[in-house]
């Protein structure tokens, strides 16, 4: 049988052999003019810029996730290109202060000072961050996730498109437990619940005047506080849960699981995707797999999953088989590993339908954005342009991939414009 397939298989060759006519491959200029939509971003508020050196700038990137500050100091800008220069996080936000602030030059240890000159002098313009983002980073919409303030938009609501942060009401078991950022459901109902079915309706009002008030989306990054595992069929433990401040661990987990099941409809019924932050985290059950009998019993939810769950990334490509409503967001990713990255898009598009795939910076600064956007081009430079290589999608297909996973593919998801 094998055999007979190879031979029908070798019968149909000749039409291989005559090469197509070459296809012209994409350009960093073509990326560069599609207008983005972001799909992720904690853009900080003019007063964290106020005493802004280049120093700090640095320190406001995830190259402080990985190693301690090395100091302001000639010795300490040197230990960053020694021993990160290789680092995703570092180099992406090196090439965004140079696209920001170099005139053409590059950033060394020994121009430091100069660079951070210009970024102070930039600074002083109280608009320089937004005026970056929507001129240099070509964002249309940035969908501002500000777990300081879940739903703002920072005053600026044609740019920046809040997500609702939900984490606080899979927290809220009792009056005063708050998420890891100190948000506390409460503050967001009009008075205290007397149940859990109170809880219920008030947090559901809660979402839909978000919503309301400008909200796309609802955003759930609980995977730093616990494993994403949510099981169905926990009302019975979340109400025993309810209002017991000495509650058993179960008993809290189980009110999280309630309430995240809760959120998935609410979200359905409002309309609005979930974006869920996977894999890195607290790397203890964040991986993306965990979610599976969520997504199961709400195809009618959009989820939108987040940093293709790395280091676990086949767990989202598996879910994004099965459920036609799983979205896979690269937000973060190309910052993270680059190469990975570039390994996930090429198997993502060869899994799925092109349609499904976003990106987000991820970032709190200007700068770092720009290097996430540049990081983001070279990942779809590198595949689409190898399809086109490879005879497997010719330009038009490869550009309108790459407008899709900047822009198209979300403006849709999120209805936005
Ligand atoms: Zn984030």
């Amino acid at each position: 049988m094998t055999k007979q397939l190879l031979t029908d298989d070798r019968q149909a060759q000749p039409n291989h052999t005559t090469k197509p006519p070459a296809q012209q491959e994409l350009s960093q200029q073509e990326l560069w003019e599609i207008r983005a939509v972001n799909t992720h971003c904690h853009n900080l508020l003019p007063h964290w810029f106020e005493d802004i050196t280049l120093h700090r700038l640095l320190q406001m990137t995830y190259v402080s996730w990985i190693v301690p500050d090395a100091g302001d100091t000639p010795q300490g800008h040197r230990f960053y290109f020694d021993e990160m220069g290789a680092n995703s996080y570092f180099r992406w936000w090196k090439q965004g202060v140079e696209a920001l602030h170099g005139g053409g030059e590059t950033l060394t240890p020994e121009n430091w000072d100069a660079f951070d000159e210009r970024v102070r002098q930039a600074y002083s313009s109280p608009g320089h961050n937004l005026s970056a983002l929507r001129e240099k980073c070509a964002y249309d919409a940035i969908l501002l996730d500000d777990y300081m303030a879940p739903g703002s938009c920072h005053d600026s609501p044609e740019l920046m498109r809040p997500v609702f942060r939900c984490d606080m009401f899979l927290c809220g078991y009792a009056p005063g437990k708050t998420d890891e950022n100190h948000n506390n459901a409460y503050d967001f109902f009009p008075a205290v619940p007397a149940s859990l079915a109170e809880y219920e309706v008030m947090t559901e009002q809660a979402v839909a005047r978000a919503v309301q008030n400008g909200a796309v989306g609802l955003k759930i990054a609980i995977a730093y506080e616990r494993p994403l595992d949510f099981r169905p069929g926990t009302r019975a433990a979340a109400e025993r849960a309810f209002g017991d401040s000495n509650a058993s661990p179960e008993d809290i987990r189980a009110f999280g699981d309630h309430m995240m099941f809760f959120l998935a409809g609410v979200a359905a019924k409002l309309d609005v995707p979930i974006q869920i932050h996977t894999g890195l985290g607290g790397m203890d059950g964040s991986r993306a797999i965990g979610l599976q009998p969520l997504i199961h019993a709400n195809p009618a939810t959009r989820f939108d999953l987040f940093h293709a769950s790395y280091p676990w990334c086949a767990d989202v490509l598996g879910l994004a088989h099965k459920y036609p409503n799983v979205y896979l967001d690269l937000c973060w990713l190309p910052l993270i590993s680059t190469a990975r990255a570039q390994a996930f898009l090429r198997e993502a598009l060869e899994l799925v339908n092109a349609g499904r795939l976003l990106w987000g910076c991820d970032t709190w600064t200007c700068e770092e954005s720009m290097g996430a956007r540049l990081a983001a081009h070279r990942c779809i430079l590198d595949v689409l342009n190898g399809f086109i290589r490879e005879g497997i999608l010719d330009h038009a297909q490869a550009l309108a991939c790459a407008r899709g996973i900047l822009r198209e593919n979300a403006a849709r998801l999120y209805k936005l414009f």
